[in-house]
């Protein structure tokens, strides 16, 4: 069906009370193309080949047509950036077209971002461009393939219409190709989504609300009302601290850890400047935006999400008639993160389980990789793929950045390996097992920020097959892939300080 032609379409920026969503419609574009799709996504959805090269699916997918049955929509969500409390925030480009059944019977919501102003744009344009929306794309699905719980995305597809953005490559305004990406997930709500209605004092809402997501999204819960507010937040804390334990292991940084990028659900949500640690750094952060303060590096996102869960407790607090419930949750979190934090340890090293003392033996190899500017996911493979008893310095050749640091760090390697050894003697782990399991928690392929970028000056060329090769190798990260090793290699000199491939801004 197609849209109707009234530029009065609900859209008017406005500040919304006493509601959690308003009626939208995406704003048409000129040239709908579509670039990628993902195919799990697309079988699970249950559209054939047919569908997918039809005209028909690029329109539906960038906001030009609707299918029977959709009533657009655009949540009402505020959130804490950056510390700060921000107020009435999105959807302020992300337009949802309707909920359907997937194969697995489970409901799956499909939500355009780029799709045009929503009465939550506030002063920005409710656009998206294909840079962003490239990066955005690939990486919801590589982090499912890595096993990481994520949204998803179908496809993504070009506008024909141009989006002017500033403040990039050279800090001047400049045109860029726009782009719609559909993500797909099973809700898309957000910490923000309860913490407006609270910090309104619409307690009757926030309580709808939390009603409606737990019948909804979280029905095994039992007991009281009461009792069931108190499991679902235990149970948020708990996919969170799961969620961020994906991230450590595989060196994914987030970028923009605010509330209004927390998923109810645990899922990873808004792919912006994020980035994946290279040499390994501690204090890497990939958001220019965030360069001074480092908020939201690397290692700081377990105590980061923790943060965000108290912010959440303390907006759901007027459901609770006391606080043990939401003290408990959190302490839920603690938990299941030092539990998630040894099964990470045992996983990446090799062993049956995680003593107190091998939290230490990480520790000193992480130390160890930072001084020497070795590249983590280059290490931990190298790792898996040797027999131990044969590992040395030269084992490891391919994983660094600096030769001076290279050499300066080989007694310090050495006396690792050493300890490493000795500790492995006292496993019971079979070899086989044992580099099975290594294999599984130690990726060889991560979407490195070059390769991703690389890939958007292709498309931006119009060349999008780079995107489809590079989608294609995340499809199994923890399988080699022969032919595939410039996948799995460091990252070049030349991208070392260029834009896009370690410095992002939030302009996207
Ligand atoms: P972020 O920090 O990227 O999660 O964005 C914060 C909020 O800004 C989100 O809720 C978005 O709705 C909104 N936003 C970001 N970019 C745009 C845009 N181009 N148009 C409208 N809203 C935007
Ligand atoms: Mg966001
Ligand atoms: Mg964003």
């Amino acid at each position: 069906r197609a849209l109707p032609g009234d530029p009065d379409r609900g859209n008017a920026v406005r500040e919304v009370r006493g509601a959690l969503w308003s009626e939208v419609m995406p704003t048409p574009v000129l040239a709908p193309k579509l670039v990628a799709y993902s195919r799990e996504m697309a079988a699970m959805l249950g559209f054939d080949d047919e569908a997918i090269a039809s005209p028909g699916f690029a329109e539906l997918f960038a906001g030009n047509r609707l299918l029977e049955g959709m009533r657009p929509y655009a949540t009402n969500y505020g959130g804490h950036q950056f510390g700060q409390w921000a107020g009435q925030l999105g959807d302020g480009r992300a337009i949802t077209l309707g909920t359907i059944a997937g194969r697995d019977r489970q409901p799956w919501e499909l939500q355009l971002k780029g799709a045009g102003k929503t009465p939550y744009s506030r002063h920005a344009d409710g656009r998206a461009v294909l840079r962003s929306s490239v990066r955005e794309f690939l990486c919801s699905e590589a982090m499912h393939h890595l096993g990481i719980p994520t949204t998803r995305a179908l496809s993504l597809v070009t506008t024909g219409d141009d989006v002017l953005r500033d403040m990039f490559y050279d800090g001047h305004p400049q045109l860029e190709p726009g782009a719609v990406v559909c993500r797909v997930a099973p809700s898309f709500l957000r910490f923000g989504h309860f913490e407006l209605p609270a910090a309104r004092g619409d307690i009757d809402l926030l309580r709808r609300l939390a009603d409606f997501c737990i019948d909804r999204h979280f029905p095994h819960l039992q007991g009281s009302r009461e009792q069931r507010y108190g499991e679902w937040f235990a149970e948020i804390c708990r996919r969170s601290a799961l969620m961020v334990a994906g991230w450590m292991r595989t060196g994914f940084v987030h970028g923009v850890l605010n509330t209004d990028n927390m998923s109810i659900l645990g899922l990873t949500i808004d792919y912006g400047p994020y980035g994946w640690v290279d040499d390994y750094d501690p204090d890497f952060t990939p958001n220019t935006t965030d360069a001074q303060g480092r908020r939201y590096r690397y290692s700081w996102q377990p105590r980061v999400v923790y943060w965000n869960l108290v912010q959440l407790a303390r907006a759901l607090s007027p459901l609770f008639a006391d606080a043990a419930p939401l003290q408990a949750g959190l302490d839920a979190f603690a938990a299941t993160h030092d539990e998630a934090e040894r099964a990470t340890i045992a996983g990446k090293l090799g062993l049956a389980e995680c003593r107190d003392s091998d939290l230490q033996l990480m520790i000193d190899l992480q130390a160890w990789m930072h001084a020497a500017e070795a590249d983590m996911t280059i290490m931990f493979r190298t790792l898996s793929d040797h027999d131990a008893a044969a590992l040395t310095v030269e084992t490891f050749a391919d994983a660094f950045y600096d030769d001076a640091k290279r050499i300066a760090s080989t007694d310090a390697l050495d006396a690792w390996l050493q300890r490493y050894r000795q500790r492995l003697a006292d496993d019971p782990l079979d070899a086989t097992v044992r580099r099975e399991r290594m294999r599984a928690a130690n990726p060889k392929y991560i979407l490195r920020n070059w390769l991703t970028q690389r890939a958007i000056e292709q498309a931006q060329a119009g060349d999008p097959s780079g995107i489809h090769t590079l989608l294609e190798v995340m499809r199994r990260p923890y399988d080699d892939q022969p032919g595939r090793e410039e996948f799995a290699g460091k990252r070049p000199e030349w991208a070392r300080h260029r834009a896009g491939c370690s410095m992002l801004s939030c302009s996207s």
